[in-house]
């Protein structure tokens, strides 16, 4: 049974959809809400998709309509096929390589925590051909704070590893609320500086290691499989 696991967030840490997911996030809050968004309002950075629509339809008045929040995923994954095609999706240097070597090694299970809600991860995955590493997570519309996502990723990476105890746990993100979820599961929280936040201000956030970036594959691996 595997003893290590690595969460990942996806925006800013993996892959880069280039302000095309804020702009189709801004098309479908339009066809479904009817609701004209001023997307540069919008702090995605560290948010949940749950967390950016309540604060939208609050903004708005209509916080009754966030019980469409599952419909609206639904309409918003349609507006990503269209953006993501448009607009291909960055993966960051060394992603790839990382992801396989993880995924190879037996003793390590690879997991999500995103602030995008599960449909959505998996399409921006998909349209990134990195889906299929990921066999569970916690996602953006499990729960608007990320804590309890990650608690929840914790949870379920435990049911597939039948009730074995993890000796090694890893979160892995681009910014300080997913250096705040690290470390409300008692993981290591690994900051990478492809996002919104240099190194420098991730392990002032409290990251337990902040890497430039996940390009160089081999201390990244030996980071996770040797208990770095
Ligand atoms: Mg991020």
């Amino acid at each position: 049974m595997p003893e290590v696991a690595v969460w990942f967030d996806i925006d800013g840490t993996l892959l880069d959809t280039g302000g095309a997911g804020s702009h189709a996030y801004g098309i479908a809050v339009r066809r479904h809400f009817g609701i004209e968004v001023d997307m540069n309002r919008i702090h995605f950075s560290g948010a949940t998709d749950l967390g950016v629509l309540e604060d939208i339809l609050t903004h708005h008045g209509q916080v009754d309509s966030l019980s469409q929040a599952d419909a609206f995923f639904e309409s918003l994954e349609s507006a990503y096929n269209e953006a993501f095609i448009a607009t291909p999706i960055t993966v960051f240097a060394g992603v790839r390589e990382l992801l396989r070597g993880l995924d190879d090694d037996a003793n390590c299970l690879l997991g999500l925590v995103t602030g995008n809600a599960k449909r959505l991860a998996y399409n921006k995955l998909r349209h990134a051909q990195l889906d299929h590493h990921f066999d569970h997570g916690g996602f953006g519309d499990d729960h608007a704070d990320r804590k309890e996502m990650a608690r929840l990723a914790h949870e379920r990476a435990l049911a597939l590893n039948k009730g074995n105890a993890l000796s090694k746990t890893y979160l892995v993100g681009d910014t300080p609320r997913d250096i705040d979820a690290a470390h409300a599961i008692g993981a290591m929280a690994i900051g990478v500086a492809t996002g919104g936040y240099d190194a420098e201000a991730l392990l002032a956030a409290g990251a337990d290691v902040a890497l430039e970036s996940l390009s160089d594959t081999e201390p990244c691996m030996t980071l996770f499989t040797n208990g770095g």
